[in-house]
C-alpha cells in the first residue's frame, strides 16, 4: 500500500566477517521521501561515530526543510553540508577523533514520485533497477574511479589497485564539501538501491543484476540475499544496503 512517496522500502546492514565493528549507518525518512547511506573511516570509534552523526543530522536537515517546500537539490545540498559541519566540529572536539568523516549517498523521491534525486559523497554508491537493467546513477569520489573517467587507468587496473580504498572526498574531513546532486526522471516500480563500498568490492554490477533478477517482490528478501551473497564472497568490510521502490 502506497503511505508515503514510495510503496515500499527496506534498510539492512551487517558487519560482514572480518570487521569487529560496523562502521556503516542508514536511516530513511518515508513521510519526506529521504533514504542515506554513510560509511564512515577514523581512528578510535570515530568511523562509527562520524557515520551515525551525518545519517542523523542529513535527515533532521532535510526532514525540517521539507517544511518549507524548497527545491529539492538546495534542500539536499543543504542537509549534506550541515551534516559535513556537525561531524567537522566533532573531530575537532575530541583529538582521538580528529580526521573522521564519512560518505554519504542519499536518494530523494518528489512527492509525486515523477522525479528522483540522488546526493552524494565518497564511495558509497546508488543504483536503479528497471525493467531487468541495473544502472549506476552516481559516480565514486575515488581516487581510482577519477583516473578511469580521466582514461588514465582501465576498470581492470582500477579495481586491483592498492590505491582503490582512496577516496576524494567525505563528509566531516574539511570545513566544506562539494557534493554531487542530480535530478533524474522515475518510473512507477522503479527499484533504487543505496549501498556502502563493502556491498560492490565483494559483487560487480552483473552480480548486483543477478540477485535482483531473482526478484525484488520482497525488498527485505532481496536486500538479505545480496548481503548474503557478499559475505560469501568473503564479507571484507561492513555492508549496507538500502532498497527503495517507487
Ligand atoms: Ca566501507
Amino acid at each position: 500500500m502506497r503511505r508515503g512517496h514510495t510503496s515500499e522500502f527496506a534498510l539492512l546492514t551487517d558487519v560482514g566477517r572480518i570487521r569487529a565493528h560496523n562502521e556503516d549507518a542508514c536511516a530513511a525518512d518515508e513521510a519526506a521521501g529521504v533514504y542515506v547511506v554513510c560509511d564512515g573511516m577514523g581512528g578510535a570509534a570515530g568511523g562509527e561515530i562520524a557515520s551515525h552523526m551525518a545519517a542523523r543530522v542529513f535527515l533532521e536537515t532535510a526532514r525540517l526543510a521539507a517544511a518549507h517546500q524548497p527545491a529539492a537539490d538546495w534542500r539536499l545540498e543543504q542537509a549534506v553540508l550541515t551534516a559535513n559541519r556537525a561531524v567537522f566540529d566533532e573531530s575537532h572536539r575530541e583529538p582521538e577523533l580528529r580526521g573522521m568523516g564519512t560518505t554519504l549517498v542519499s536518494l530523494l523521491v518528489e512527492p509525486a514520485g515523477a522525479r528522483v534525486w540522488t546526493a552524494n559523497v565518497g564511495d558509497s554508491r546508488c543504483y536503479r533497477w528497471r525493467a531487468g537493467e541495473l544502472q549506476a546513477m552516481t559516480d565514486d569520489h575515488s581516487f581510482v574511479d577519477e583516473q578511469v573517467r580521466l582514461g588514465l587507468m582501465s576498470a581492470e587496473e582500477a579495481v586491483m589497485s592498492p590505491l582503490r580504498n582512496v577516496i576524494t572526498r567525505a563528509v566531516g574531513s574539511h570545513i566544506d564539501v562539494a557534493v554531487d546532486i542530480h535530478a533524474h526522471d522515475a518510473a512507477p516500480d522503479d527499484v533504487y538501491l543505496l549501498c556502502s563500498d563493502g556491498l560492490t568490492r565483494e559483487l560487480d554490477d552483473s552480480e548486483i543484476a543477478g540477485v535482483m533478477s531473482q526478484g525484488t517482490d520482497d525488498l527485505q528478501a532481496c536486500a538479505h540475499a545480496l548481503i548474503h551473497l557478499a559475505n560469501e564472497y568473503g564479507g571484507s568490510d561492513n555492508i549496507t544496503v538500502v532498497l527503495v521502490r517507487l
